[in-house]
């Protein structure tokens, strides 16, 4: 059996029961909060929610009406704010794209309480206080920058918090400083792979033993390849702005998916067409109430992201339930010609595939009436060197793989390493060309 770490051991060990105890007390207590709101005081009173003293067990929870991110925008800038702006010290934002953006107050406690979830999963991970932290996430109203970094501290890390971007001093960084540990997407660990070698740099003058990769949805052959490639142990991290940011849920050192910290969240799985409530080990939309919020209580939030829970426990010993890596998002979802294509089915297939290097994209158009798939990949310099047919033969292999799990033969195209665009935070996998009519 191997020396397991923890830093809370008791509440992350503790049995259901007690679990679900805590949980229905800090529910209570949220409750108490979330009634201060314009959010939530009239949804809480029309549900016969009008005291914490109404809830009486914690399936009372399925009374209140779930939550979306256009209920956060509506309530845009303070209407689900629980505290007057004297107890706010800081805010963060969502990264969403278009329109209003969501924003999420933290009083000192919600820092507090935040900080401790990241220190909770830094040490689960087999991290310690020797550790040498690269923080390369962005920082800034986004949360994988500050969140991490807290907690890295205080767990007694030394951090590194270079932030988002420029590759070529990242590098330097991880060798002058010989980092341990990083905290990355995926995407751009990847990216840095593809160019130590500009840098003149091997594996062999880096230290890294470790990398936290979030925020992005990646698949299980990715983070293999990420291992191999840069032969580490990479750990999944799962977290959104409207519930802190990071830290909702982190692999152990087990890295056999992610514990939810479930006394700080309750964590359901819904039907998303119907919204009932799924059975553990069946794939639905994650839904989440944060049970130890102040400034922004959050009540049963959807965050569109599509997983499921594992019906039994950890080898490492934490009861906290265990999510899956996120399977893909309510949203995400690509109709072409009929037939429903996720893009991480996609990333599944190729990552696993020896040829491809690291950087891929899925491009979608219209070839008359019809919708046109095309994936692009990056594969290694020296295959461009060899005979045409054998890259005539890989197209070939690609697109067969595909077609066996999306059912329709996409396009294929094969590019140089470098010549697709890169992300340095968060992804984006899918150009979409299609007129939207
Ligand atoms: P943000 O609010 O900008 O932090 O974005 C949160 C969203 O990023 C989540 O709802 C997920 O869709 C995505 N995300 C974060 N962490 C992961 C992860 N480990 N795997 C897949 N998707 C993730
Ligand atoms: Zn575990």
């Amino acid at each position: 059996m191997m020396d397991i770490p923890f830093w809370s051991r008791e509440i992350e060990t503790a049995e259901r029961s007690r679990i679900e105890q805590i949980q229905l007390e800090r529910l209570r207590d949220t409750i108490g909060w979330a009634l201060k709101t314009n959010l939530y005081r009239r949804r809480l009173t029309q549900v016969g929610i009008g005291s914490p003293d109404d809830v009486k067990s914690l399936a009372d929870l399925r009374r209140i009406p779930f939550t979306t991110k256009d209920d956060l925008r509506v309530s845009f800038p303070k209407g689900h704010l629980a505290v007057g702006m004297t107890d706010v010290i800081r805010v963060h934002s969502s990264s969403g794209t278009t329109g209003i953006p969501t924003v999420i107050y933290y009083a000192r406690q919600d820092l507090d309480n935040w900080t401790d979830l990241l220190a909770r999963s830094i040490v689960a991970t087999g991290a310690t206080s020797s550790d040498i932290f690269q923080n390369m996430m962005t920082y800034g109203l986004f949360t994988g920058g500050l969140g991490l970094h807290y907690g890295a501290e205080r767990v007694g890390l030394t951090v590194i918090p270079i932030g988002g971007g420029n590759t070529k001093r990242q590098i330097q960084v991880m060798k002058d400083f010989q980092t341990t540990v990083v905290h990355v997407t995926p995407s751009y660990l990847l990216h840095i792979h593809s160019k130590l070698g500009e840098e003149g740099i091997e594996l062999k003058d880096l230290a890294l033993r470790k990398a936290f990769i979030g925020a992005e949805p990646h698949s299980e052959n990715t983070r293999r390849k990420l291992q191999d490639l840069m032969r580490i142990d990479a750990y999944n991290s799962y977290g959104l702005s409207e519930l802190n940011g990071p830290g909702v849920a982190f692999e152990c050192v087990c890295k056999k998916d992610m514990h939810v910290w479930e006394d700080a969240f309750i964590v359901e799985i819904i039907d998303p067409q119907t919204g009932e409530v799924l059975p553990d080990g069946q794939e639905g939309e994650v839904v989440l109430t944060n049970v130890v919020r102040r400034a922004t209580p959050i009540l049963r939030y959807r965050t569109r992201d599509l997983a499921f829970l594992h019906p039994q426990g950890c080898d490492c010993g934490r009861t906290h339930r265990r999510l899956s890596r996120i399977l893909g998002r309510t949203d995400d979802m690509l109709i072409i010609n009929g037939v429903n294509v996720f893009p991480s089915q996609i990333e599944e297939k190729i990552m696993k595939i020896p040829e491809v290097a690291t950087n891929y994209q899925i491009h979608v158009d219209k070839k008359g009436a019809l919708d046109r798939l095309t994936v692009k990949v990056e594969i290694y310099p020296k295959l461009f060197l060899g005979e045409v047919s054998k890259l005539e033969a890989l197209k070939h292999r690609i697109v067969e793989e595909l077609k066996a799990s999306i059912t329709i033969s996409p396009g294929v195209e094969l590019h140089e390493p470098g010549s697709l665009p890169v992300y340095e935070g968060k992804a984006k996998r899918v150009v979409d060309e299609r007129p939207k009519d």
